[in-house]
């Protein structure tokens, strides 16, 4: 059993920290939602009014935020993290954010002998529920062996990708070729409905050829239905759209699609969608063709 402090109970943080408390560690988890603690208390956790309090006695802190400025407010604050944990305690950011704030995080951590690793996820809500996620993880690897059994409680798929910041670049490609491939999978459902042909059967047979994949598995129904409940959000898949595009321009390389792709995000939130899921990007492709 690890004592786990826990910060940044929404979407996926609420399901995470519920398969660590069911995996037998004991959470303390805050947020800046009343409500997310309270469901953290009744799903077994123990609830905590503040920062400090969530991570006093921890051996290991988790925060699953939304973007860097929330973790470099959590983190660095002057009542954040750094300063309520002792060293040799692992901080494991989850959040996806920018690589350049990970490893700003890692180096503050590194001169109070905290250890850091980020570490974002893929595979959505439905990934945090089952535990079945997908982690990419950047930092020492010693450290990411200290972090293996956590992980295991989180995901399926559990991999170093390199040093601090390595794990949201890796994360920042999984973001275009999602935001691409919904943008694909609409313009399929634009095409068949258009046609007049049975758009459901349709993509039936999509998924099980070349252009199968795990959005038209997961998503192809609610689509088609038009539900766009979130999920995940446009608004935060616009935010890692621009960490992608800032870390090509930053690597030096070109990106044609995913810049097309990032218009289609932004036109989502224009369009006053940045609250429903990203799968909403539907909408955007359909508006282009309706008079
Ligand atoms: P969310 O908005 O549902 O959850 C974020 C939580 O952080 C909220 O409960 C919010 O109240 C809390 N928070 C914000 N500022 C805080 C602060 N200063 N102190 C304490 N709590 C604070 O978002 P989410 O969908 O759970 O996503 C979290 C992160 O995981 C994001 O970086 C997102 O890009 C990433 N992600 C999301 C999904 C998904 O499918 N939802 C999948 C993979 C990765």
């Amino acid at each position: 059993m690890t004592a786990i402090g826990f910060i940044g109970l929404g979407i996926m943080g609420s399901h995470m920290a519920a398969n660590l408390i069911g995996a037998g560690h004991a959470v303390t988890g805050y947020d800046v939602v009343p409500a997310s603690v309270d469901r953290l208390a009744q799903a077994g956790g123990k609830p905590a009014a503040d920062i400090a309090s969530a991570v006093a006695g921890a051996e290991v802190v988790i925060t699953m935020l939304p973007d860097s400025p929330q973790v470099a407010e959590v983190v660095l604050g002057p009542a954040g993290v750094l300063s309520a944990i002792e060293p040799g305690v692992l901080l494991i950011d989850m959040s996806s954010i920018a690589p350049e704030t990970s490893i700003a995080v890692a180096a503050a951590g590194a001169e109070r002998g905290v250890h850091v690793l980020d570490a974002p996820v893929s595979g959505g809500e439905q990934g945090a529920i089952k535990a079945s996620l997908s982690i990419m993880v950047g930092g020492d690897m010693a450290d990411f062996e200290t972090a293996r059994p956590i992980f295991e409680s989180l995901g399926r798929t559990i991999v170093h990708v390199g040093p601090h910041g390595s794990g949201q670049t890796v994360k920042a490609a999984n973001q275009l070729m999602v935001a691409g491939i919904i943008s694909l999978v609409s313009e399929a459902i634009v095409l068949l409905e258009a046609s007049g042909v049975d758009s459901t059967r349709g993509l039936e047979v999509l998924a099980g050829g070349l252009a199968g994949n795990r959005i038209l598995d997961l998503k192809a129904g609610t689509m088609l239905a038009r539900e766009f409940t979130p999920g995940f959000r446009i608004d935060l898949h616009h935010k890692d759209m621009g960490i992608a595009l800032a870390s090509a321009r930053a690597a030096g390389v070109a990106l044609p699609v995913t810049g097309i792709v990032a218009q289609l995000v932004a036109a989502a939130r224009a369009q006053g969608h940045g609250s429903l899921d990203h799968s909403a990007l539907l909408k955007v492709i359909e508006s282009l063709s309706t008079p």
